[in-house]
């Protein structure tokens, strides 16, 4: 029995782990510098809480939730970042610390849909979330800064789908001119927008079936039917970003169909991956922290793949920034020689050099050529003679230049040369 990973998931191997760092380090330090902190919750929560803010109709609900039963409790592996980010924002009363609370995460989502190129069934997100502002300057910062870490990952080319989704109030006019419009056409529409024809007609807009992207072609458009403060609010935003240079197209299509999200929709896409697909998706949701039992606050957040910024980066060929070798290969010949070596390496590592030695007792050629394919900078040299004299000879292994240094300055010469 050979055991494999479950379909859908994949294994980050040491080779890959540099990139993933790359990408996480490079969130981390903007988020940072944009002032939101960072916040880890769950894997798994309660499933009402999916189930209510999702809305029970979704895709995610419906098809693609890992929920399971231990004793009387129904709990899920998380399916999106934002759901839990506001559970934990009310259960702890971070609303207390201050009118704003600018947070990010960086998780496992786990959905069950069918594997392809950039989408598995364990993914990793990062996001942010602000909460509590519901002024545009908080959506342009938000997609500010999504623009900000595309282009840190070195990823081009990108393009912002904009638009707006109004609010509870104006939504209900144009929800019904989008059923006027559909009536007619609802036989020749797939059957789940058939299903969401009368659950929620928005999410017909979106519909990735070509038939159904051809009816909808000339459907009216929401920023049609905007109420005044939804419009003025979606014109400052356009400002906001026009001020910031940060470009994007309108897309009447970029709906969010659940009542807790308003205003601001947008999804970075990109076509690195073949098709054009989403690679940062976010908006407002002023609804949603009352959805989950706490007081009307505004939010605005946005949700991005990790492995899709990965294969976007793979494809445009970016560069990871150069590491600087820096590990030491400890290499020795003879007994007393290896004897002695084992000090010095602890010595090394506990001065925070990078330090590896041979354990299959090797001859000193094999050990160099060990270091060589270890991508080891340095080799340090203990045999007889070394012992004799009480030094070590130090070996640059990018210059081929060889020393001796004396034993009891080896760790400093070493921190000195590996300094970053
Ligand atoms: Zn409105
Ligand atoms: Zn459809």
């Amino acid at each position: 029995m050979r055991y494999q990973a479950p379909r859908g998931t994949h294994d980050v191997l040491p080779s890959e782990v540099p990139n993933w760092r790359f990408v996480e380090e490079t969130f981390r330090e903007l988020c940072a510098r944009y002032g939101y902190q960072e916040i880890r919750t769950p894997v798994f929560e309660v499933t009402e809480l999916f189930a209510r803010t999702s809305g029970e109709s979704s895709d995610i609900v419906t098809k693609q939730m890992y929920t399971f039963r231990v004793g009387d409790e129904s709990l899920t592996l998380r399916p999106e970042g934002t759901a839990p980010t506001i559970r934990a924002y009310l259960e702890h009363a971070l609303h207390a610390q201050g009118p704003v609370c600018k947070l990010f995460y960086i998780c496992p989502i786990f959905r069950h849909e069918a594997p392809q190129a950039g989408r598995y069934r364990q993914h990793h997100q990062v996001g942010i979330e602000c909460l509590g502002a519901a002024d545009a300057a908080a959506d342009a910062e938000v997609i500010a800064l999504g623009h900000d870490y595309l282009r840190a990952l070195g990823i081009t080319g990108e393009v912002l789908h904009l638009n707006s989704v109004g609010c509870p109030q104006c939504r209900p006019t144009y929800r019904q001119a989008l059923r006027d419009f559909l009536q007619p056409l609802l036989p020749r529409l797939c059957d789940d927008c058939q299903r969401r024809y009368a659950v929620n007609p928005l999410r017909v807009l979106d519909c990735k079936s070509t038939t159904c992207k051809a009816l909808v072609a000339d459907a009216p458009r929401g920023l049609d039917y905007l109420c005044a403060e939804c419009a003025a609010h979606f014109a400052q935003v356009r400002r906001w970003l026009d001020t910031l240079g940060i470009g994007y197209e309108l897309d009447p299509r970029l709906v969010r169909g659940l009542d807790y999200y308003t205003r601001t929709a947008f999804e970075f896409m990109h076509d690195g991956l073949g098709a054009q697909s989403t690679v940062i998706g976010g908006g407002r949701y002023d609804g949603l922290i009352e959805q989950c039992g706490g007081k009307p606050t505004p939010g605005v957040g946005f949700g991005s793949g990790i492995e899709r910024a990965l294969l976007i980066r793979a494809a445009l060929q970016a560069a990871l920034p150069a590491a600087p070798a820096r590990k030491v290969f400890v290499a020795t010949q003879g007994d007393a020689a290896r004897a002695a070596s084992i000090p010095l390496l602890y010595e090394l590592r506990r001065a925070k050099v990078p330090a590896e030695t041979d354990y299959l007792g090797r001859s000193l050629k094999a050990q160099m050529r060990e270091a060589h394919r270890q991508g080891a900078r340095f080799a340090l040299i203990l045999g007889d003679d070394e012992l004799a004299h009480n030094v070590v000879t130090l070996r640059d292994l990018q210059t081929h230049e060889q020393r001796v240094v004396p034993r009891e300055q080896v760790v400093s010469e070493l921190q000195r040369l590996t300094a970053v």
